[in-house]
């Protein structure tokens, strides 16, 4: 039996895209909740038909159900890359409690908590409206990419900057696979840039709504970047974005060079997501305990063999080889 529920197509700050009904394949408890994860504070009941769509939802209970379907839509993702489920990094400990995330602190952050076993997604504000970062579709990804990449490779969150650079890079490029692994999304990346991936689009810019530097509604990354590595720089944020711009680089270099191209661009978009999505993921499974962005760069190298010739380009252009 599956169960129904809405969510926010991209976030609160892209109204025109508005929200739709995704199907999961499997029951959802109240909550919502499942072995995973649950809401935190709340017991959001389905409907008679156990879905989450034809009661009288309070916006509460509706953020609530959307931060749990984007998080599960993140978790089923990496689930299928891996071919098999995913354990919390508690629950490898003999513990079976789920993470839990919680919306409703009155505050800035989004973080993933390993020692509280949570991810905080707060709302803070008034600018003209409060701010709820749980609806902001890239960062409930990215921090639920904290929680799984802590699940698989617990050393890349805990390195010096360079490795956790690589670790926020992970989490960046989660927020750009669920864009990718959603059709709609691709049509809609397509119709936002005519088909032109060097211009920003909801593909490539993270944490809209996240922090006051910029704004309420400005983005504070984009993949569409010439950041060159600089290894005295002490931010995480410096080497993740200099790894997501390569990364994102050779996207578009792979979706326009394209051979297998059909007279579909969101297609197009969709099947070379689902490669990229593949090789990428691959690559960071091989990181250890030291990794820093040269490492990463050779590991690139030979997950995406046909490439080659480009990546290094690209790697020595970034400053990275
Ligand atoms: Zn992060």
């Amino acid at each position: 039996m599956g169960t129904k529920l809405k969510i926010w197509k991209q976030g609160q700050f892209y109204q025109k895209l508005g929200k739709k009904i995704i199907d999961l394949p499997y029951q959802v408890n109240q909550g919502p909740s499942d072995h995973q994860i649950k809401i935190g504070g709340f017991t959001v009941q389905p409907d008679k038909d156990g879905n989450f769509l034809d009661r009288n939802y309070s916006e509460d209970e509706l953020d609530a159900i959307h931060t749990y379907g984007v998080t599960r839509l993140v978790i089923d993702l990496y689930e299928n890359l891996f071919e098999k489920p995913l354990k919390w990094i508690w629950q490898q400990n003999g513990s079976d409690e789920p993470l839990t995330i919680r919306i409703r602190n009155n505050d800035i952050n989004a973080r993933y908590l390993k020692d509280q076993k949570c991810i905080e997604l707060d709302y803070y504000g008034p600018y003209k409206n409060w701010t709820y970062n749980c609806r902001t579709v890239d960062l409930v990804a990215h921090e639920t990419g904290h929680a799984i990449l802590d699940s698989i490779l617990p050393f890349l969150n805990e390195g010096n900057a360079e490795t956790k650079g690589l670790s926020e890079a992970f989490c960046d490029l989660t927020a750009m696979f669920i864009v990718l692994s959603q059709y709609d999304l691709c049509e809609y990346v397509i119709e936002e840039t005519r088909g032109d991936l060097k211009l920003n689009s909801i593909l490539t810019l993270f944490a809209a709504g996240h922090g006051f530097s910029k704004g309420p509604n400005k983005e504070s990354r984009s993949a569409l970047n010439d950041i060159k590595y600089n290894r005295n720089e002490w931010s995480p944020y410096h080497y993740s974005q200099v790894i997501v711009g390569l990364l994102y680089d050779l996207f578009c270099e792979k979706f326009n060079k394209n051979e297998r191209r059909v007279n579909d661009d969101a297609e197009n978009l969709y099947q070379i997501g689902q490669v990229w999505i593949a090789g990428i993921t691959n690559t960071f499974m091989e990181c250890g305990a030291d990794s820093n962005l040269n490492d990463f760069g050779r590991k690139l190298l030979r997950c995406f063999s046909n490439e080659m010739g480009f990546i290094e380009k690209h790697l020595k252009k970034r400053k990275i080889f």
